[in-house]
């Protein structure tokens, strides 16, 4: 019996020992980062009681009577700018003009809308309508109070977050630093984009695949050269991978082939914990150890190793990180075609989202080989089918992991490929 995904997920993430390291970046810098800590409001937020509205400071009780056919008039005592402070205490019978942002002095307490105006002469504004107390105010410490705790510990740094240290003061943050992931590559038949690609070799594909895979999960990718089928090469490259990274990904090399050397060289420099595991594609996956480096030994196929990825390394990374919260979603959607593969194995199927009377369906892609790497590029979810199932019918309803929402389109719109 194959491992389930399950059961090889928990496996792995098990033997992990993961030991968030906190460091200092740059605000600009840490997008996409946990917090390393937790962040109490160092101020009140807003600062200072300010306007909404361009508008007039007033005393509501001067202006209750205000009606447009009766309006009350104030004489203007001062402009307040946003930005600049105005002390003198507001004198009855006036109002200040001001400008949204500006701070209201405390003897003002609501402001009336420039709209509920009329000019009245050079010095005084006609007021057309009464405003409550506290009307169109932006109280001091309404948003945030100072000494509260604001943002968590393990809180992703997006723009709001950004936009919330920036106010209080922040232009360098504690963050959790990335993971590094070594990358390796093996297989003779590997050239890097822009080499020479004589009869019979291949672009190294995965490494800048898993490149953009390992970022995008949180994680530093690290590229080593590649290996070519060679075991002492490999051998070599995961001892230089475990000294300097917290994580070794290797792509290729790892299923029954006469020179598949990945799995003997876990073995010979550290443990083999896990290898081949109920899915497709991606069965001969391998997870261990080498000199005390946890390894995952990714298929070499396009796909797999990216379908791999999502399931086993971004789980990892993110468990590295210490987010909890490493499983994509998953939820039940219906699908807007027959699909009609049927396998022995759990198929991660990649599927376009797409809206169908403004509802979320799913559009497998019609070509699943898992060399096959343009039935990806619009894909934003797994569909899983559970093994043996099959087939289904429009309109059936199926688990999907979630890996993003950025090319939903409605059906008819979708992509031209
Ligand atoms: P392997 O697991 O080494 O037998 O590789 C399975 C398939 O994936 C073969 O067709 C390889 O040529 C291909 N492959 C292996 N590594 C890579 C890579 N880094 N980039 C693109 N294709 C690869
Ligand atoms: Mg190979």
């Amino acid at each position: 019996m194959l491992l389930s995904v399950e059961d090889a997920q928990a496996m792995i993430l098990n033997a992990l020992a993961p030991r968030p390291r906190v460091v200092m970046r740059p605000l600009t810098e840490a997008y996409g980062c946990l917090l390393g800590q937790d962040v109490a409001a160092r101020d009140d937020i807003p600062p200072f009681t300010n306007t909404s509205m361009d508008g007039y400071a007033v005393r509501a009780d001067e202006v209750s009577a205000a009606r447009a056919d009766h309006p009350v008039v104030l004489t203007v005592q001062d402009t307040i700018r946003a930005g600049h402070w105005v002390s003198s205490p507001l004198r009855p019978g006036h109002c200040f003009k001001i400008m949204t942002g500006a701070p209201v002095p405390e003897t003002a307490d609501a402001v009336v809308p420039v709209e509920w105006t009329r000019p009245a002469g050079a010095e005084s504004v006609a007021i057309l309508q009464a405003v409550a107390p506290g009307q169109n105010l932006r109280y001091r410490g309404e948003d945030m109070c100072q000494g509260s705790l604001v943002l968590s510990k393990g809180t992703r740094i997006t723009a709001p977050v950004a936009g919330m240290l920036a106010t209080l003061g922040w232009a360098e943050v504690a963050v959790v630093a990335p993971p590094k992931v070594a990358i390796l590559s093996t297989g003779d038949e590997l050239r890097e984009p822009g080499e020479a690609l004589p009869p019979g070799t291949i672009r190294n594909s995965n490494a800048y695949a898993l490149y953009a895979a390992i970022k995008e999960a949180g994680g530093e990718p690290v590229l080593f050269p590649k290996a070519p089928d060679d075991p002492e090469v490999i051998r070599q490259r995961f001892a230089d991978a475990a000294q300097s990274c917290d994580l070794i990904v290797s792509s290729g090399g790892v299923s029954v082939g006469d020179f598949d050397f990945v799995k003997g060289v876990i073995e010979s420099l550290g443990t083999l914990t896990l290898w081949r595991v109920n899915l497709k594609p991606g069965k001969p996956l391998a997870f261990g150890q080498v000199l005390g480096t946890p390894v995952v030994g990714l298929p070499g196929n396009p796909v797999s190793a990216l379908v791999t990825f999502e399931l086993f390394v971004r789980p990892a990374i993110r468990t590295l990180l210490g987010d909890p919260h490493w499983a994509r979603p998953v939820v039940r959607l219906p699908l807007v075609q027959n699909f009609s593969i049927v396998e022995e194995r759990r198929h991660y199927v990649r599927a376009r989202l797409v809206l169908k009377d403004g509802r979320l369906a799913l559009w497998p892609h019609g070509n699943q080989g898992s060399h096959v790497q343009t039935s990806w590029q619009d894909v934003d979810a797994l569909m899983v089918v559970p093994e043996g199932t099959g087939p289904y019918q429009q309109g059936d309803e199926l688990e999907a992991m979630l890996l993003s929402l950025d090319h939903v389109r409605p059906l008819g719109h979708e992509m031209p490929i």
